[in-house]
């Protein structure tokens, strides 16, 4: 049954949330009631991702209190301007433990809220600590596609010896791109995230990419606050929204949305290092 707009989801049990940013303020008044719908609508887990020193301390903390929540810490392309200050912090709060992955970091030159040259140092300096950490890498990119692919292919290539045989070593975060740079993403190993922007009328691009890319190696995520996935466009986006995405990747591959909810689950839980954590509980 399709959900109405602003009413929670029917739950799709299973699903997670590939990346969110509960710590934004648009939740201070009632992430707590935000939390329960997701919970209710069946994610199992959040991705709660960083963009500067503060917020990656905040997503560290949800995760050291409620195990549902999974820690991602970096600085954001439009605050690398801020690097030189935050730098040795940052290093010694990721190199500390208790993140899964590096991000959101990349390059974005559709705002330019950090000059292009402080964005590519700041790329340049988190690939090496997530090398060093061996952590894989959230990233973002707009307006950066082939300088973004670029760097990547040459990072992954040295990754390869850094992670374990077939575990994805990045994440493209809200993927925009088309369906034959997402393959050559998935071919240097790494994974493809739909955000909430699939469902929206006329997104022949993204439909194509969430059609096409193999369910090992696609993610589903909401982007929280922002993004919000059809029938909620326009309205606040919260994590029980990505249940709408998986239903509507599920409508696009003729398959259910419980498998999608399941594949998807899996590809996060292979990216993320969830497995381990459990095994290692
Ligand atoms: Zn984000």
């Amino acid at each position: 049954m399709p959900s109405r707009r602003g009413e929670p989801p029917e739950p799709l049990p299973g699903i997670t949330d590939s990346h969110a940013h509960t710590w934004s303020r648009e939740f201070t008044e009632d992430r707590g009631a935000v939390l329960d719908r997701a919970w209710a609508a069946g994610l199992t887990r959040i991705v709660d991702v960083g963009v500067d020193l503060r917020t990656s301390l905040l997503c560290h903390e949800y995760a050291a209190v409620d195990r549902r929540f999974v820690a991602v810490g970096g600085i954001h392309p439009h605050e690398a301007k801020h690097l030189g200050r935050d730098r040795a912090s940052f290093q010694a709060l990721i190199e500390g433990g208790g993140f899964a992955a590096i991000g959101e970091i990349g390059l974005d030159f559709h705002y330019t809220l950090s000059p292009p040259e402080e964005q590519r140092a700041a790329f340049a300096w988190q690939l090496d600590l997530a090398l060093a950490t061996g952590l894989p890498v959230m990233i973002h990119a707009r307006e950066a596609d082939e300088e973004c692919f670029n760097t990547l292919q040459n990072w992954a290539h040295r990754a390869s010896s850094a992670f374990e045989a077939g575990r994805p070593v990045g994440m493209m975060h809200c993927f925009s791109g088309n369906l034959e740079l997402a393959q050559r993403y998935v071919d240097i190993g790494f994974v493809i995230s739909v955000p909430g922007t699939v469902t929206f009328k006329g997104n022949e691009r993204g439909q194509a990419v969430a059609r096409s890319i193999p369910l090992a190696s696609m993610l589903v995520e909401t982007d929280c606050p922002y993004l919000t996935p059809a029938p909620h466009r326009g309205l606040r986006n919260e994590p029980a929204y990505v249940v709408e995405t998986a239903r509507f990747v599920a409508a696009l591959r003729d398959v259910s949305p419980e498998a999608v909810a399941q594949a998807t689950s899996a590809t996060a839980a292979r990216f993320f290092g969830f497995e381990r954590a459990a095994e290692t509980a």
